[in-house]
């Protein structure tokens, strides 16, 4: 028997559910434009849940963004970044990270400076929003304070005693301890992503809190893996810490980590009672691109799925996500053959040394997009009127050694929506 398809008719369809195939959602839905998203897991679960804009300027770490920027629009006027304006940075940051607050997960105001916010080895790297159950972190190192570290007994890739040897130098008052995470005390591995479901318990916390109150000391605050809870973090750290008596803090965990997981699982539920059309953890198979509007084909387990629309956002990231594919020859985007600007060949892709401050070129490739943020084809023209993109799909940027991830991403598609609200209107 064959079932008839699941159709909807948008006006926007948002393919990727990525940091920013969500913030083009959470823009167009400001812009009340009616819209479809389809995605399934893809790196945000990897992300430390820090919103970088921009921290990386060859070698150097960046304490002021907005000054790395200039430098960027002069030495890089490919960069995404680099045809976004500080003006509509701000504007796009402080809408994602109010949204993100009313949804449910507490961000720090985007500000002028960046922060130096921990990573799990006990490094720091600069940010320019963090969640507010790890703001503490950044402030008891910045004033020196007596601060105890935890982790846990079957946790792996989250070490106290590394964090501590590595910070302690310019941060003496640290001291590390290892505890058991109550109810799993057989010694078999732990996963952040369990126990912060099982933080989300009254009873777990109060058991928590008191072999910490114990190993207090004198300590001003208390560090610990980012396990507060998958679902109002900000309540979870607000109870333990209530419990506990002095402030405590997150700190990311190695990926997948708890963070991304939470924005994740945010989205999906607040979403679609906003009236967003949310086909989760599944990726279209098939896009028909017409004059007057697109066809997306793709299955669920109810069977199949066809979305008609006028615009289409891509934002199907690179090659962790599957936006990007590459073989021993050549990369090319996936889903609908849209050229990829990268070296002449293989043998282009890497340089000689791993740690060349110049990076890699194979990190550059991407797609090219006109000032609308269209994707352009081999000669140069917009491929579709409807059809824009977003994120790290984007050439000519290297997010990781730029540290400007969320801000590629937030930034390319608040550009790419005012640009489709321009279409649709
Ligand atoms: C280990 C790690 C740590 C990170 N840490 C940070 C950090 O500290 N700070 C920071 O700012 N950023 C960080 N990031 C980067 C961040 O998570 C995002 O990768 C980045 O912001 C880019 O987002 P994006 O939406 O463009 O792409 P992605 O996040 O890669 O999302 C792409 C989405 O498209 C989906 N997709 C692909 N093909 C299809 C299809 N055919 N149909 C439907 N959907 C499809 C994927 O499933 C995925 O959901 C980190 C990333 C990693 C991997």
């Amino acid at each position: 028997m064959t079932t008839k398809p699941r159709v909807y008719q948008t006006q926007l369809a948002v393919i990727g559910s990525g940091l920013a195939g969500f913030a083009a959602a959470v823009f167009a839905l400001d812009k009340g434009i009616s819209t479809a998203q389809v995605g399934n897991t893809g790196a945000i679960a990897y992300t430390t849940g820090y919103l970088d804009l921009l921290g990386g300027c060859g070698e150097q770490l960046l304490e002021d963004p907005w000054e790395g920027l200039k430098q960027l629009r002069n030495d890089e006027p490919r960069h995404p970044l680099s045809r976004v304006s500080d003006g509509e940075i701000q504007e796009a940051f402080s809408l994602f990270t109010r949204a993100l607050s009313d949804m449910g997960i507490n961000y720090t105001k985007p500000g002028e400076r960046n922060l130096f916010a921990l990573s799990p080895a006990g490094t720091t790297k600069p940010t320019l929003s963090v969640p507010e159950t790890m703001i503490t972190g950044v402030t008891a190192k910045d004033s020196g304070a007596r601060t105890l570290i935890l982790d846990f007994v079957g946790l792996k890739g989250f070490s106290a005693l590394e964090l501590v040897s590595n910070l302690r130098k310019s941060w003496p008052g640290l001291t590390a301890k290892r505890l058991e995470f109550p109810g799993m005390t057989t010694g078999a591995q732990l996963y952040p992503e369990v126990m912060a479901r099982a933080l989300e318990v009254e009873s777990t916390r109060r058991q928590l809190a008191e072999m910490i109150r114990h190993e207090l000391g004198d300590a001003e605050c208390v560090g610990m893996p980012a396990i507060m809870g998958i679902h109002l973090p900000d309540r979870v750290h607000a109870d333990l810490q209530r419990m506990v008596g002095v402030p405590l803090f997150e700190i990311p965990t190695m990926p997948p980590a708890v963070p991304g997981i939470r924005l994740r699982e945010m989205f999906e539920q607040t979403f679609p009672a906003l009236g967003l059309i949310l086909v989760p953890q599944q990726k279209v198979k098939n896009v028909d691109l017409g004059e007057a509007g697109t066809v997306l084909s793709l299955k669920d387990s109810y069977g199949d799925v066809v979305i008609e629309t006028r615009a289409v956002l891509l934002a199907t990231g690179r090659f962790l996500s599957g936006g990007l594919h590459a073989d021993r020859f050549s990369i090319r985007e996936s889903l609908l053959g849209i050229p990829v600007t990268q070296p002449e060949d293989r043998a282009g892709w890497y340089r000689k040394d791993y740690f060349d401050h110049r990076g890699h070129p194979v990190n550059r490739a991407g797609i090219e997009v006109d000032e609308l943020f269209r994707p352009l084809d081999a000669s140069g023209v917009p491929i579709n009127e409807g059809l824009f993109a977003a994120g790290i799909l984007l050439a000519h940027q290297d997010w990781m050694r730029q540290r400007c991830g969320a801000g590629v991403a937030i930034a390319s598609a608040y550009k790419a929506v005012e640009a489709l609200s321009g279409y649709l209107s």
